[in-house]
């Protein structure tokens, strides 16, 4: 059966020319399928470099609406319109144009992990990688409003050392990683690393031996002599952890930390995508101009990434 469906979605990828992309939490099949994997923006970014006209982002909304801004000229789908990411909608760009409005000498930092509308309203765009670099970049002098994931926004406190106006956004995925469920990992794998994602709870960092994103926890592992590995973050991230590097153990802290929305996706689905043409991702002309900005001004910020 999935034989069938891979045939036939790799048959109207290439009738379509489209690039299939994959974020990290995906289900493992779709993984497999796709032309790239990874996190959410640098995915955009590598499909924006290919001559593909049509670009399927089996992810969430707000991944296929930076792949959109970046692509102006492709043609975005998402395989579920549906898949949308609460912690994404736990901020509207007229909430942040409130909180700007108390706070009018600013400046805005916004977490990829957000709606195009609401980048559309920020100075900086950043990614759980590079929050810290961006903010530290910024002028002492300068307040600075982190939207919209308060974990994030507390670890880029602490490293740059700069009070951050926080909202109180979360992702529901990594907070359901308690600090017991490390403690208990730890018990039973002595030797294992502890990875956690920058949007775990700030006792699941204290206790974990790195703090990394998704791409950065594929470069770590890959390097390490370490051959047990407890994973605090989505749950889906085991697969790609566990295809690199075959020869160790990847442990998710907690089974738990399922992300629903990323597994909206199906094989069925994005066939279905590829066959209608749907869900097109299309961002107004200005919403999408002003969110690319607050994107060219991370990337000028760090040239390298
Ligand atoms: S894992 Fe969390 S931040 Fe990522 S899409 Fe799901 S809800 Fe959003």
């Amino acid at each position: 059966m999935s034989d069938a469906l891979i045939e036939k979605i790799s048959k109207l990828k290439a009738e379509r020319n489209a690039v299939i992309l994959a974020h990290n939490y995906q289900p493992p099949e779709i993984q497999d399928i796709a032309d790239f994997t990874g996190d959410s923006l640098g995915l955009s970014i590598k499909a924006s470099k290919t001559d593909s006209v049509v670009i399927v982002f089996c992810g969430v909304l707000f991944m296929a609406e930076t792949a959109a801004v970046l692509s102006p000229q492709k043609i975005v789908l998402l395989p579920d319109k549906n898949a949308g990411c609460p912690m994404a909608d736990m901020i509207t760009a007229e909430q942040l144009r409130q909180l700007k409005a108390q706070h009018p000498d600013a400046l805005v930092v916004t977490y990829v992990n957000s709606s195009a509308e609401v980048k559309a309203e920020s100075d900086y765009c950043c990614t759980s990688a590079n929050a810290a670099e961006i903010v530290g970049s910024l002028p002492e002098d300068r307040k600075i409003i982190f939207v919209p994931d308060q974990h994030l926004g507390r670890f880029v406190s602490e490293k740059t050392r700069r009070q951050l106006i926080l909202w109180p956004g979360y992702c529901a995925s990594h907070i359901v990683i308690t600090d017991d469920d490390i403690k208990n990992a730890k018990k039973k794998y002595p030797n294992a690393v502890v990875m956690a994602h920058p949007e775990c709870s700030e006792l699941v960092k204290a206790l974990s031996d790195q703090v990394l994103s998704t791409s950065q926890m594929l470069r770590f592992a890959k390097d390490s002599p370490a051959k047990e590995f407890i994973v605090a973050t989505e749950v889906g991230m085991i697969h790609p952890l566990s295809k690199q590097r075959p020869d160790a153990l990847f442990v998710p802290a907690s089974e738990k930390a399922l992300c629903h929305n990323m597994k909206k996706i199906t094989l069925e689905k994005l066939l279905w995508s590829l066959q209608d043409m749907q869900y097109r991702i299309e961002i107004p002309q200005d919403i999408a101009a002003k969110a690319r900005k607050a994107l060219d001004r991370m990337v000028e910020v760090l040239p390298s990434k």
